[in-house]
């Protein structure tokens, strides 16, 4: 043999995206971009992930699964867990004892929530207090327009749904930042202290009310609050609001090759799960969709992925099929798709260029993710790894192998060490991402499309 012949039967040649797509996955992937771009700016929150999902599974024949319902091959259906987190399953031709072919994301995207007590006035300026959800850096939310949503739930038992700042028509909010003029001391601070928690405070109003007596401007926003929602102050006791970007999904480059928006992270996972899912026939084995809520505060609560509400409804699946919940987390396999860090050539010293994901190369498997020393990774076994190579060869997905950045830089997890826990054979998968937890991050059409692709394959094995 040349070494010609030697290097190409012996050594790894990854190519771009672009050079193994073809004619007709090209133009579905501008198909499957327009479709996300309009779910990814209907849906900001967890919640609004959920209101917008449920109705696709309804349009799609799928029912709401009741305790103790008989189910059989083929039947559709779903579960809301109080209206932030979701589950959905169809079933499968074999018996759920074989196990499930499950899909997780989580809905929850990095943001700044409401204080209990927020709305104040001061210098002649009314405001609301925040404190950040997730893992923000606090310096990229000032000067950015943006948009309050959330519920309130009044005094009178009523839950309104709060939008400001999406309709063109809307005034939009915004957090102020000090002009470079004044800015000695501050420009003398670190990238984390420059903006503080605590100054993380939203612009709503300047004009005081006609009248007498302190904070009418305050007032004044009140009021118009309540003309539109019915609410009073004390009604923000029992809300949940949310600050997010009000900017638009748009197409970004020149060449139209990538999507900017807010909260990719984790919802470009959670698109390209359901949408296999809407469609599928009767799968060989019962495919499963979870969207969880709280990943980017720990997973923890009522609707993070180690709430019980899972296991409840998995539980339902089974009794209903007179199978085995244990039996069937033993048999399954879980596709836990979360955004990765692509590699940013503007960065290059955080990452290991030979082991991490770059945008168009396909979607993204991770054997493990953590922190110093694979810290809170799933890790995958050779096996697992093995089984998902060959499961996204053999339907003709476009993939790649990541890791989280140069060993000791830092580092973080995902849901998939949760799903390990229960039992369940767990590998990382998803669509490497640039500006990551930023108010608008970046991703490639292509590994949009290849997601969703390698979700199908799951499902489907
Ligand atoms: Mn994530
Ligand atoms: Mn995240």
């Amino acid at each position: 043999m040349t070494t010609e012949e030697l290097r190409e039967a012996l050594l790894a040649a990854p190519k771009n995206g672009y050079a193994r797509l073809t004619a007709q996955e090209r133009v579905e992937m501008e198909a499957h971009a327009r479709g996300y771009a309009a779910f990814i700016d209907a849906c900001k929150t967890e919640r609004e992930t959920v209101t917008w999902s449920v109705e696709q599974l309804k349009n799609h024949g799928f029912v709401e699964l009741e305790p103790g319902m008989a189910l059989k091959p083929g039947d559709k259906v779903y579960r809301s867990n109080r209206g932030k987190a979701l589950m959905m399953a169809v079933i499968g031709a074999e018996s759920l004892n074989d196990g499930a072919r499950i899909c997780v994301a989580h809905i929850d995207s990095p943001r700044i929530d409401i204080k209990p007590n927020p709305l104040y006035e001061d210098s002649g300026l009314a405001y609301l207090k925040t404190h950040y959800y997730g893992g923000i850096k606090k310096y990229q939310w000032v000067t950015v327009p943006l948009a309050l949503h959330g519920v309130i739930c009044r005094k009178d038992g009523v839950c309104v749904n709060v939008t400001i700042g999406e309709d063109e028509h809307d005034p939009i909010l915004m957090i102020t930042d000090l002009l470079p003029h004044l800015a000695a001391d501050q420009m003398q601070k670190t990238a984390a202290t420059a903006i503080t928690g605590e100054q993380l405070n939203i612009l709503m109003g300047s004009e005081p009310l006609d009248g007498e007596g302190s904070d009418l401007v305050k007032l004044h926003v009140m009021k118009l609050l309540n003309e539109k929602y019915g609410i009073i102050e004390e009604d923000f006791l029992s809300a949940e609001l949310s600050i997010v970007p009000a900017m638009r999904c748009r197409e970004l480059g020149l060449d139209r090759s990538m999507l900017a928006a807010y909260g990719h992270d984790d919802r470009v996972c959670a698109y390209n799960e359901i949408v296999p899912l809407l469609t599928m026939g009767t799968p060989k084995h019962t495919a499963v969709c979870l969207l969880a809520d709280k990943e980017e505060i720990g997973s923890v609560g009522i609707s993070g992925m180690h709430s019980f509400g899972f296991e409840t409804f998995m539980h339902d699946l089974c009794h209903s099929t007179k199978a085995s919940m244990y039996r069937c987390f033993e048999n399954s396999f879980c596709l836990s798709a979360d955004v990765s860090n692509a590699y940013d050539p503007s960065f290059p010293e955080t990452a290991d260029k030979r082991n991490n994901a770059a945008l168009n190369m396909g979607v993204s498997i991770f054997k493990y993710t953590g922190s110093k020393g694979k810290g809170g990774a799933n890790d995958a076994s050779a096996e697992v790894m093995g089984h998902i190579r060959s499961v996204l060869d053999k339907a003709g997905v476009i993939w790649q192998v990541g890791t989280l950045g140069r060993v000791d830089q830092g580092g973080g997890g995902t849901v998939a060490a949760i799903m390990g826990n229960r039992n369940i054979v767990t590998v990382d998968a998803g669509v490497p991402v640039l500006s990551m937890h930023a108010p608008m991050e970046i991703i490639s059409k292509l590994d949009c499309y290849m997601s969703m692709r390698a979700c199908k394959a799951v499902y489907e094995d």
